[in-house]
């Protein structure tokens, strides 16, 4: 385990001091269970030991993934070639002289709002610049097709090489949902309101269940909604309406469920998250109940999954699981509540202190000046564009 010290030795894993220190007084009864449940106890004792805990200046431990995406940029920089031919894939926007400038139309404009608030926060720190930010779900920038395009998209998957930026939900622009009719959006609110309703609930007096409400944007969702009919004693997973509802087909052949809010999850002790059209939004919230969160599947990411680890901050559940294992995984997490609260525990930790709205800025603050440093032309104002 190179550096790191093991001050403690336990079915062939290490633990480094600071788990054992965070760990001290704890009872884990997985040792009896270790057998029975290898196939989790096993990667979270090697998820513990390996983990390095990153030190976080600001936003130093999100930044990275600035650096990865900006990568494939280094040599060639970005020229105004390469921005016009991406002009119709996003929405156009310059930053001349510590001021916004953006294409008239946009085709969300809701979207395009809750990126220009975190824009124009910083925008005394920017250099000039230009840009074209997609707001559309989808990102636009295939790595095995088409050609090298600079364009910004909140979400992809490692197919694309789209650079992310935080998505406008966090200000405003989400889903419209019945509780959340204008939009899902204000995460500093959200963070206030549901770590309130946290409180309320501490581990031992949440309910021993999973639990999941969303509409059905992907399939993947399936074989959990579909156990929850067979033991709604374990789970309470349903299918709500979205706009593209019509029948009950779209819910999986049963009435649509009356929507819950993100502060309400807070009851149950183990929150699933799955991936809709791309990465969901209700990740990062699902932390903020200090419930363990089951993340299900790999591949669609937002800017800040990757500091956080499997098994250490979340528990991974692979998009093929059946409903044989998600059965399987429910029954270990209840039987082993000490060792999963504190994956619990430090999920929360990671995304409360450091998914803050001051680390949103930065993120933003860092991405564009990185950015704007590959610009091989020097911006002047375009004339066709208004002022934001
Ligand atoms: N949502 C919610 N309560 C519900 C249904 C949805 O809070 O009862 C939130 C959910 O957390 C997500 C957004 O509304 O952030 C849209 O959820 P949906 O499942 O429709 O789509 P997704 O974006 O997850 O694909």
């Amino acid at each position: 385990l190179g550096i790191v010290r093991c001050v403690k030795q336990e079915n062939g894993y290490c633990f480094k001091e600071e788990d054992c220190k965070q760990n001290e007084g704890e009872n884990f009864d997985f040792h009896e269970n270790s057998e029975k449940w290898s196939e989790f106890t096993k990667p979270i004792l090697k998820a513990l030991a390996d983990y390095e805990s990153c030190l976080f200046q600001n936003c130093s431990c999100l930044t990275p993934v600035v650096d990865e995406d900006l990568k494939v940029f280094q040599h060639i920089g970005i020229t105004k070639i390469m921005l016009e031919n991406s002009k119709d894939r996003g929405t156009k926007y310059q930053i001349i002289g510590h001021k916004l400038y953006r294409e008239p139309y946009c085709l969300f404009p809701s979207r395009c709002s809750g990126v220009e608030y975190f824009i124009l926060k910083i925008i005394k720190d920017l250099p000039d610049m230009e840009l074209i930010i997609n707001s559309r779900d989808w990102p636009q920038v295939s790595r095995h097709f088409g050609e090298l395009s600079p364009i910004f998209s909140f979400s992809k998957t490692k197919d694309y090489l789209d650079i992310m930026y935080p998505a406008w939900t966090f200000w405003e622009g989400g889903p419209a949902i019945s509780l959340y009719p204008k939009g899902l959006g204000r995460w500093d609110q959200h963070r206030i309101s549901i770590d309130k309703t946290a409180a309320i609930y501490p581990w031992n007096e949440k309910k021993s269940q999973a639990f999941f409400r969303g509409s059905r944007t992907s399939s993947e969702r399936d074989p959990l909604i579909l156990l929850s009919r067979e033991r709604p004693d374990l789970i309470d997973a349903q299918y709500t309406k979205n706009q593209a509802w019509k029948s009950d087909a779209d819910t999986l052949g049963a009435a649509p469920a009356k929507e819950v809010s993100l502060e309400d999850h807070c009851s149950y002790k183990y929150l699933f998250n799955y991936r809709g059209v791309a990465a969901s939004f209700r990740f990062k919230h699902l932390f903020l109940c200090k419930s363990l969160v089951f993340h299900v599947g790999d591949e669609w990411v937002e800017f800040f999954y990757p500091a956080l680890k499997p098994w250490v901050h979340y528990i991974p559940v692979p998009s093929s699981a059946t409903q044989h294992d998600l059965l399987r995984l429910v029954r270990f997490a209840q039987e082993n509540d000490d060792l999963v609260s504190r994956i619990a525990a430090r999920g929360h930790e990671l995304i409360w202190n450091h998914l803050k709205m001051s680390d949103i800025e930065c993120y933003w603050r860092y991405l564009l000046t990185q950015y704007a440093k590959l610009l091989r032309f020097q911006p002047q104002l375009d004339r066709k564009l208004i002022a934001i």
